[in-house]
């Protein structure tokens, strides 16, 4: 049983924490919302007062917070000043690569040690424990930081040195994005050139037109297995939050000068969707605007 402090329990975080619990482990959690810190109580928590009182024992601490700026400001205010020397530090938020280093640069020179490790897989995902982490930092850290995340998902990936999980994870969901939409825009034409789309799904999900966003995630309704498309787009993967990846992505390319062209097109077409008001539906409904239906 390790003691582990876990700080942002939101609608990733509060499964997480609750598997750790589960796991056995001790865990220390904080959150700013009082309804979160009640829900892990309710999962075998221990709620704590504040970040520092969580962080102070512990021999771990993951962190699942909304965006870089929140991180940063966690491991400059709290983690750097008050964890203990050698804890291990697990950031699992959706970050930028240069704040993900900057901060792991910063637990090194208080004698911690820190891991990027950011997760595929999406709400339901962190609930069931079946999170996919990409995890960058050093070959000691990640044997350290393993058998934690284990707990929490079906597969622990080392990417590489810091920031490596960060860059996996922007350069995934960037090709997921482009695809989800060439997807999008091939039923869309498909239904325009009088093809049965359960017809065209039989025929490309066997062909080289397949992926992962037509066989596991179709965005047509009651066409592949049952995706979010069945339930009217509701739940699964906000397009708020892909168009926050596909940001990432065009933040990294500029700062490496990579021409990343269809990323960019992704970005702009989920930006127009997003401020359209479609934010909170899945990223998948993005089909609704390609068919001309909103
Ligand atoms: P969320 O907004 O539901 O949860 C974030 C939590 O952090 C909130 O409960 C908030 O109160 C808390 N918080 C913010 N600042 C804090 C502070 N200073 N101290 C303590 N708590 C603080 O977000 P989420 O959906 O759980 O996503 C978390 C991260 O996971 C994001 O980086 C997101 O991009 C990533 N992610 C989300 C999904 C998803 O499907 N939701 C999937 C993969 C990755």
């Amino acid at each position: 049983m390790t003691t582990i402090a876990f700080i942002g329990l939101g609608h990733m975080g509060g499964g997480m924490a609750a598997n750790l619990a589960k796991s056995g482990h001790d865990v220390r959690a904080f959150d700013l919302s009082s309804e979160a810190l009640h829900r892990a109580k309710t999962a075998g928590c221990l709620p704590a007062a504040s970040a520092a009182e969580a962080v102070a024992d512990a021999e771990a601490v993951v962190t699942m917070l909304p965006a870089g700026k929140h991180v940063r400001e966690i491991y400059e205010t709290i983690l750097a000043p008050h964890a203990k020397a050698g804890t291990l530090l697990l950031d699992c938020s959706t970050i930028d690569v240069t704040t993900a280093r900057d901060v792991a640069t910063l637990a090194e020179t208080k004698g911690l040690i820190a891991v990027d490790a950011p997760v595929s897989g999406g709400i339901a995902a962190a609930n069931a424990g079946t999170l996919t982490f990409m995890v960058g930092g050093s070959a000691e850290a990640f044997a350290r930081a393993e058998p934690i995340l284990s707990n929490m998902g079906k597969a622990v990936i080392h990417a590489g040195a810091n920031g490596a999980g960060q860059a996996a994870k922007i350069c995934n969901n960037m090709l997921l994005g482009a695809s989800m939409i060439a997807t999008c825009e091939a039923f869309a034409l498909a239904d325009k050139l009088g093809l049965d789309l359960q017809r065209f799904y039989d025929i490309a999900s066997v062909s080289s037109g397949q992926s992962w966003s037509m066989t596991s995630y179709c965005p047509i309704p009651g066409v592949g297995p049952e995706t979010p498309a069945d339930r009217n787009y509701e739940g699964g993967f906000a397009a708020a939050l892909m168009l926050k990846d596909l940001s990432l992505a065009r933040q990294a390319a500029a700062s490496v000068d990579a021409d990343t062209p269809m990323g960019a097109r992704a970005a702009e077409l989920y930006q127009a969707f997003v401020d359209g008001g479609a934010g909170g539906r899945d990223f998948s409904a993005i089909i609704t605007t390609l068919r001309g239906e909103s």
